[in-house]
């Protein structure tokens, strides 16, 4: 299981700062802004018309804030926050007892809905499309089923990948938002207001080093934040400049790339075991010894943004500035040439 930084999943320290930190209105959500203003007018239509919001998706990485998203949605819309995951909704009934608590207008967030079981979302499409659903009543051969009409709701998924959702769940959402990974202009603004909330002094220094250190990712930098304030506090003066930030990234092994020690080592496997690649990403995973859905839903992402890796018809391939970044010596190999990678990149 991945640990630390980079681990796509909520410690409990993080739900507890998640509370400090959470932007909860349009103006305190930074970056994205192009998605930020379209939603703001869907909502302000939806509001005039007295009518729920849309059904929304949002989609990317662990951590780039489609739950603080949810739930900023829900407050603009002046409704309640209902919030579920896909493994959580284990059976019909269960959806049916979600959806028919809720008020009209009410938001429903399901996380990771991708992995609802294909019976609930079968049965969550007339729920989405005309705010009814099916319920059986009765056992054996007295058993039929029954419609029951739902107030009007507006349903968020969240997901980390859109290649993930069937084709019908995916066409009945009104928008889809795919979230980008955050520059560092962006990350600098959300580490200087997460230290204003956890009352630290940090300088310009030391907010660059972590903006740039996070992997364009909301969550890792306020994670690094939180470590770096720990240097700060017992090695330092409390006080937090970029020399603090810098010993933290070394101590936690984040080099200047943002990238940690599993990044590299994926990196340095496709170079030393596979020859620069291309590698399967089952294989790539077996030999990670990581789950093949963690490969691609946290560590993959960023390192094809940031063109360390590329992908091929035939899998994964390490780009001449993976070589590069990792002081190894690019075969001669045109590494930038598609036909030698066998085709297209995907
Ligand atoms: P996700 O649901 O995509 O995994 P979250 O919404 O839980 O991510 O975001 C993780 C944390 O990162 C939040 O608690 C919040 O503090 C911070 N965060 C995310 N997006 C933003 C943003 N745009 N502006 C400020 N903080 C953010």
């Amino acid at each position: 299981m991945t640990e630390g930084l980079t681990s796509p999943v909520a410690s409990p320290e993080d739900d507890r700062f998640d509370r400090l930190f959470r932007p909860t209105s349009f103006e305190e959500y930074i970056g994205q802004r192009n998605h930020i203003e379209n939603l703001g007018v869907f909502v302000e239509a939806a509001r005039r018309r007295g009518e729920p919001l849309d059904h929304v998706l949002l989609c990317g990485p662990p951590g780039l804030g489609k739950t603080t998203l949810a739930h900023i949605l829900a407050k603009e819309m002046g409704v309640t926050l209902h919030t579920t995951s896909g493994p959580a909704v284990e059976h019909k009934g269960a959806l049916a007892g979600l959806l028919t608590k809720l008020d009209r207008g009410d938001v429903l967030f399901i996380d990771e809905i991708h992995r609802l079981n294909p019976a609930v979302e079968e049965s969550l499409y007339p729920a989405i499309e005309g705010f009814e659903i099916d319920v059986m009543t009765g056992e054996g051969p007295y058993a039929t089923t029954i419609q029951l009409g739902l107030k009007p709701f507006c349903l968020v998924g969240a997901t980390t990948r859109t290649g993930l959702l069937t084709a019908p769940l995916l066409s009945r959402f009104g928008y889809v938002m795919r979230l980008d990974f955050y520059p560092p202009e962006d990350l600098m603004k959300i580490v200087q207001r997460s230290a204003r909330l956890l009352g630290t002094k940090i300088d310009d220094g030391g907010t660059a080093e972590i903006a740039n250190r996070a992997r364009g990712t909301p969550r890792i930098a306020n994670r690094l934040l939180r470590r770096v304030r720990d240097f700060a506090e017992v090695l330092g003066s409390g006080v937090i400049d970029q020399e603090i930030a810098l010993t933290t990234a070394q101590r936690l092994d984040i080099d200047g790339a943002g990238l940690d020690a599993m990044d590299r080592r994926l990196l340095s496997v496709i170079i030393e075991h596979y020859d620069g690649g291309p590698v399967g990403v089952e294989t790539l995973a077996a030999a990670l010894s990581e789950p093949r859905g963690t490969l691609e839903d946290v560590y993959e992402p960023f390192l094809l943004q940031q063109g360390f890796l590329g992908r091929t018809p035939r899998g994964r391939i390490a780009t001449r500035k993976a070589y590069e970044h990792l002081k190894q010596t690019p075969p001669t190999k045109d590494l930038s040439s598609p036909e030698e990678q066998g085709g297209l990149f995907s």
